[in-house]
Parts: structure tokens; sequence; C-alpha cells
């Protein structure tokens, strides 16, 4: 894996949109392609970023995929996933995969995220995986990180199922502003796929090694374990999208979920 360490127009308006619509077309929402433009796209393991940052590629853009290491118990296989399936569709345009290191075990204790308890099932709510202050964390360091190397924008994989308080427009408008403010710069906070779903995601990755992407809280060495929130999620979405799901997961399952 090649690893290092560690444009949009200006006047166009990516948090626009309050309600998306019931059946969105695949990435309407994405900002028309513009020449030249670096982009940073933060990478959690998943589908959505893996399809995201490649869908950017595609659109000119020079990508640069950008790891937050928080210390968190399933990053391990999560950021094997993220090398495996840059060095599957590695080509021009998009740069080696960047680490930062941001740990966040001092400030959440003794937290199901760090090993304290045990992971939200697959029975539980979408709020269950909220990581306190996630995106705060996760944003601010990769502005200050893009806004150094002159990257205009930032992309995130947010969905519009995302239910938390810090994946809402105002949100990211309003942190986009503190963040220029501080650094007197003018970096973009993009979310391109604000009005997909998970299966409309998997339906536009269908051409790409989707099986070397990962979303699971509890991985058993480098399986999914099939039990968790996010490997339900990921079940039901392989399924809604009429998609077949190659990953490998630890349990054997007697129902679709
Ligand atoms: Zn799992």
């Amino acid at each position: 894996m090649d690893v290092t360490r560690g444009g949009f127009p200006a006047d166009a308006a990516p948090f626009s949109r309050n309600s998306p619509p019931d059946t969105p077309a695949v990435f309407d929402t994405m900002p028309e392609p513009t020449s030249g433009g670096d982009v940073a796209v933060l990478m959690s393991g998943g589908v959505d970023s893996a399809v995201l940052c490649i869908d950017l590629v595609t659109r000119g853009k020079r990508v640069f995929p950008l790891y937050v290491r928080f210390g968190l118990r399933w990053e391990e296989a999560e950021l094997a996933s993220v090398g495996n399936f840059l060095q599957a569709v590695e080509r021009p345009g998009l740069m080696p995969l960047s680490i930062l290191e941001e740990p966040v075990a001092d400030v959440y204790g003794p937290h199901w995220s760090t090993g304290g308890s045990p992971v939200p099932d697959a029975e539980s709510d979408d709020e269950a995986v909220y990581l306190p202050g996630r995106n705060v964390l996760l944003v601010a360091k990769a502005a200050v990180w893009c806004l150094l190397r002159d990257i205009d924008a930032l992309a995130l994989g947010c969905l519009r199922s995302n239910p938390f308080p810090d994946s809402t427009p105002a949100f990211f408008r309003e942190l986009q502003s503190v963040l220029n403010m501080a650094m007197n710069g003018r970096i973009r906070l993009i979310r391109p796929l604000e009005a997909c779903r998970k299966e409309d995601v998997i339906r536009k990755g269908i051409d790409l090694p989707l099986r070397h992407t990962f979303s699971c809280l509890s991985p058993v060495g480098d399986l999914h374990c099939g039990l968790c929130n996010k490997c339900a999620e990921r079940r039901r979405g392989f399924r809604k999208a009429g998609v077949a799901d190659e990953t490998p997961y630890a349990a054997s399952f007697a129902a679709t979920p």
C-alpha cells in the first residue's frame, strides 16, 4: 500500500438541500465537474467513501484519500481494507493514502468504540452508533491538513439516512465558516452523496471491488462479524440494491435481515 503520512466553484451552494427527494437519481447532487481542483476524501473503509473517491477521480479531480485514525476497535481491519481497495482501483488522479493520527481513547474513556463495552448489535437503531463529536474532530484536523496543502475541498460520504446532529447541512455550513475564519482559507466541505441511500451508492459502485470495503464494529480477524449494527446495514444495502454481497462474514445466517 502506498501511504504518506503526514475545485469546486467557490460560489456554489453544496449545503442548500434541506430535504432530499424521495427517489434521488444517484449523484444528482454532485457538483458539476470543473477543470482542475484538488479534493481530499475522508475514507471510512466503507462503500460510501470508496465509491465517492472513485467518482470524483472519474470527474477529473485529483483525489487525496485521507484516513484519520481515532484508535477505535475496528480500525486495524478497516485501514487494511482501505489500502486493499485503493490498490485494486489504482488509476491516474488517485493520490496515495494519507493517514492522520487523532487518538480519542483519553476523551471517550470506556466507550463501546474503544472496547469498553459490547458494540451495538444488528437490532439496534442507527442512533446507537453515534460517536461523540466524531465529525467535528475528523473534519477539523482533515480540513487543516487540506488548507496547509492548498487542497480546495474536503469530501465526506454522508448519506441521506444519517441521523446525527453533526451531519446536518447547518453543521457543515457553520463548521466550514469557522474553519475558513480560523485559517483565512477557502476550503469547501462537500457531501456529494447527501441525497443517496446506501443501495443507491452500492449500485453506483457495482463495477468496483466493493468486497474490499469494510464496515463492521467488531471484526473477527479481518472478517466482518456479521452481527453488529454496521454489518446489518451493509447486508440490507446489498439486498436492497439487488447486488451480490461478496463480503465474507464470520457469522452464518439463517435469515436475511
Ligand atoms: Zn460487524
